[in-house]
């Protein structure tokens, strides 16, 4: 055996998208405690580069050491208790997934289901809080990476509001990428993932809890079921007031690699990050267009960070794919769930999100598939 070398990849599926040197060499650099005064500094950084990301003051904003998944599950494990009612929105894989963990805690799940590759309906999810009064949360996913489809945020924070549930929000793929406005869509909690539009490695899952998720963290009649992924000693360990409580050992060259991607961030602005993700889904959508290729998510609830592409009748799914990657080394998706076989994810998360590299998988699709831009 030798050192592994990887091959030299673009990565435009649904994530983890290319890391940027800069934040490699963050990655690379010396090991030190994770107590040092210095790290802690670093960590603290970290967390208003954080705030500043999710547009929040919420104090409770920090990286879960694990990955995006890992939020989900702190999201659920710390507001839900057995015998809650969690309404969940199921229009895509990943709010399937959200229904997993609200059964898992003996909770009751109410689903609210649209097709794959819509948003989330605003009617039926109004009906069901209407028709659940006592709902302790409203689930959803802001960006679903596995089909493609925004949702209204801003809207479903606001109505969960209005029925007095807490909004728990999926953005995985939506920070840095879309508009998000924490404190002012009143999202309660939120989560995402540092492989994503940060374009950090996989690993950290960035989590925000505002004052109505704080106090029903504190109202809690049961113990946090995860000791891992409990916030109450999560927090001991983050918050930067007087000692810090060991909690576990913080991945220290992964903390390093956030910090790099959010500086980049906030260098580039929240704003000019979110354009030139829009311009770029446009450039590959006119090319995608030009050699008669469809998309599948209807024009207003499409993610210009995760491209859903309807595979052309005739066409060959893995084959096309093999092709990519072994000829052009472009990583694509596939579907996921329902749409196994029906369609393409073409990513263009952050770092990836260039004109270039649209050019590059447009190329290499039309001379795959042998079609000539009309
Ligand atoms: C990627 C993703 C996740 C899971 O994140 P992991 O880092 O793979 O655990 C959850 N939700 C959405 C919408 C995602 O795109």
């Amino acid at each position: 055996m030798h050192s592994f070398i990887p091959p030299a990849r673009l990565l435009l599926g649904p994530g983890p998208s290319n890391v940027p040197p800069r934040i490699l060499a963050a990655l690379a650099r010396p090991t030190i405690g994770h107590l040092d005064p210095r790290f802690v500094a670093m960590m603290d950084e970290v967390k208003v580069l954080l705030q500043q990301a999710f547009r929040t003051s919420n104090r409770l904003t920090l990286p879960i050491s694990a990955p995006g998944s890992a939020g989900m599950e702190a999201c659920f494990v710390n507001l839900i208790e057995p015998g809650d009612t969690v309404i969940v929105c199921r229009n895509g894989v990943f709010g399937g997934r959200m229904r997993e963990n609200v059964m898992r805690l003996g909770a009751h799940c109410v689903l609210v289901e649209d097709p794959f590759g819509q948003a989330v309906s605003l009617d039926k999810v109004d009906a069901a809080l209407k028709a659940n009064p006592g709902a302790k949360a409203l689930a959803f996913v802001h960006a679903e990476t596995s089909t493609g489809a925004a949702s209204d945020a801003a809207a479903l924070c606001k109505l969960a509001r209005e029925h007095g549930a807490l909004s728990i929000v999926d953005s995985v793929t939506g920070l840095g990428g879309i508009p998000l406005e924490v404190d002012a869509w009143g999202a309660d909690a939120i989560y995402s993932g540092s492989q994503k539009c940060l374009s950090a490695p996989p690993g950290l899952s960035p989590l925000s809890f505002g004052e109505h998720a704080v106090a029903a963290l504190n109202a809690r009649k049961t113990p946090v079921q995860s000791w891992f992924l409990d916030l109450g000693l999560v927090m001991s360990y983050w918050s930067g007031e007087g000692a810090r409580a060991y909690h576990h050992t913080a991945p220290v060259n992964m903390l390093y690699a956030l910090h790099e991607a959010l500086l980049i961030l906030h260098e580039e602005g929240l704003e000019a990050s979110w354009a030139r993700h829009r311009a770029n889904h446009l450039r590959l959508r006119d090319g995608l267009t030009a050699i008669g290729l469809q998309m599948l998510v209807p024009e207003a609830a499409r993610l210009p960070q995760l491209n859903t592409v309807c595979i052309p009748a005739g066409s060959d799914d893995l084959g096309t794919r093999r092709r990519l990657l072994d000829e052009f080394g472009i990583e694509v998706g596939g579907g996921l769930g329902e749409l196994a076989g029906k369609v393409w994810r073409i990513g263009l998360m952050g770092h990836a999100s260039r004109p270039e590299n649209v050019d590059r998988v447009l190329q290499a699709l039309a001379i795959i598939l042998d079609r000539k831009a009309a």
